[in-house]
């Protein structure tokens, strides 16, 4: 039996449900939140402002579609034409004038209440923190409060990642959420005050540190946030509000250090893109996904989400996890089939690995798989054109050469006065 450090006590996981008691080992013990560097933070944000990533990555956000499964392409369509809806709405909440009349009193009860009513699993309170908004957002971004809401994704569909039912249950998370966050900005309108929606997609900002700031979660080894109730499984918005509120703090759940401990998605990860050790990148201490070994799977692979799937805290939940490990300082699951077997099915190409992989098992994959166009859409134009300049032969027809400076042109002239898209599918 390990020493307990400390109780963390939380709400139950819907309304009326009684309040969670989190045990940590006193030996997991490490800062509420997650171990960081203001100056660095503040540093990156200024020299590297943050990029999202339909901007950063452009260039494979483009040519995913073209790779993934023909159920994939088609899910791509549908979810795509839902979330048109929702968008320019989302988009134009921070000019919305308020339709009540302002009490001047703390509402943050009353936006908890309304939250939980609604459904959200979880909700928090804390600054906006402006060192974590996108590069291309940082004008957009109005209201200093930032209301930090989580929506449970199903357990059933995400347990069977990678699937598309796992991709259902993914992207129809944002398909309900998108009209809640809407009926909770009508709400704090209602109060009297302004409330501009960020996401589910259309992000304006890193979101996973202003949850943990506001006490919903830790960082894991697999670069997503670890709820108590669901761990990664949920999906998140930001709603940002002059409403007057009590900010929430950040809550040390054990995680940052159990992770180490753990490592059962980056053993499980079929991209071997989870990184065992942590690093400090940016100001703050992680274990740092590697982006183009975890984005060629996840594109042809079905949205892989296997480090959600295989993650005990999505699983059993931060309580009986922490429970466990105090009792027997072991990983509850760890090494059986139940939390770490995963099947991949057929991809587009048919070249690539499937079938069921349990644990100590892992797919290998030649290098080809991770090949794919990288950085921004610009980069994969110029990468394009140089191709062309360095493989053509002298004396060809020039109408050839027209032809493709042109087309590099309209590419440009698209990138340039188009807009980024919304959607992060694909
Ligand atoms: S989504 Fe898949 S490939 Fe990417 S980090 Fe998770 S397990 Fe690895
Ligand atoms: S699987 Fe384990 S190491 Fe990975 S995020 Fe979950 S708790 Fe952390």
């Amino acid at each position: 039996m390990l020493k307990v450090g400390h109780v963390v006590v939380r709400p139950g996981r819907k309304a009326g449900m009684d309040p969670v008691e989190i045990p940590i080992p006193e030996e997991l013990e490490t800062v509420p939140g997650i171990p960081m560097v203001s100056k660095d933070i503040d540093f990156y944000s200024r020299e590297y402002p943050l990029l999202r990533q339909q901007v950063e990555h452009g260039a494979d956000t483009e040519w995913s579609p073209s790779v993934g499964t023909a159920a994939m392409k088609a899910y791509h369509e549908q979810h795509n034409a839902v979330m048109a809806e929702f968008y320019p709405a989302m988009n134009r909440t921070g000019d919305l004038e308020p339709t009540g009349t302002p009490s001047g009193e703390d509402v943050t009860q009353l936006i908890r209440d309304r939250a939980v009513e609604m459904g959200f699993l979880d909700i928090g309170f804390t600054n906006h923190d402006l060192r974590f908004v996108y590069q291309d957002r940082k004008d957009f971004v109005k209201y200093p409060n930032a209301i930090c809401i989580a929506l449970e994704q199903d357990f059933a569909e995400t347990q069977t990642a990678p699937s598309m039912a796992a991709e259902h249950g993914h992207y129809g998370t944002y398909e309900t959420q998108a009209p809640m966050g809407l009926r909770m900005v009508e709400y704090i309108l209602s109060l009297g005050y302004h409330a501009q929606l960020h996401g589910p997609s259309n992000h304006s900002a890193a979101t996973i540190p202003m949850f943990v700031a506001a006490g919903l979660g830790q960082l894991g080894a697999n670069g997503q946030l670890l709820t108590p109730h669901a761990g990664a499984r949920c999906r998140l918005q930001i709603i940002t509000t002059d409403a007057p509120v009590t900010m929430d703090e950040p809550i040390d759940y054990g995680l940052h250090a159990f992770c180490q401990v753990c490592q059962v998605c980056v053993n499980r990860c079929p991209g071997r893109a989870l990184m065992r050790e942590k690093i400090w990148w940016r100001g703050v201490e992680k274990n740092k996904l590697i982006y183009k070994r975890c984005r060629p799977v996840m594109v042809r692979y079905e949205g892989c989400a296997i480090c959600m799937k295989v993650c005990p805290i999505n699983k059993y939940g931060a309580k009986a996890v922490m429970e466990h490990y105090v009792e027997t300082g072991q990983v509850l699951g760890k090494g059986t089939h139940d939390l770490e077997g995963y099947t991949l099915h057929d991809e587009s190409t048919g070249k690539y690995t499937t079938g069921y992989f349990g644990p100590g098992e892992l797919p290998t994959f030649d290098a080809s798989l991770f090949k794919i166009p990288s950085g921004t859409r610009e980069n994969a134009a110029l990468d394009e054109l140089m191709n062309y300049i360095e493989t053509k032969k002298d004396g060809g027809k020039s109408e050839e050469d027209d032809k493709v400076l042109f087309n590099f042109r309209d590419r440009l002239r698209f990138i340039l006065h188009g807009e980024v898209s919304d959607s992060t599918m694909f």
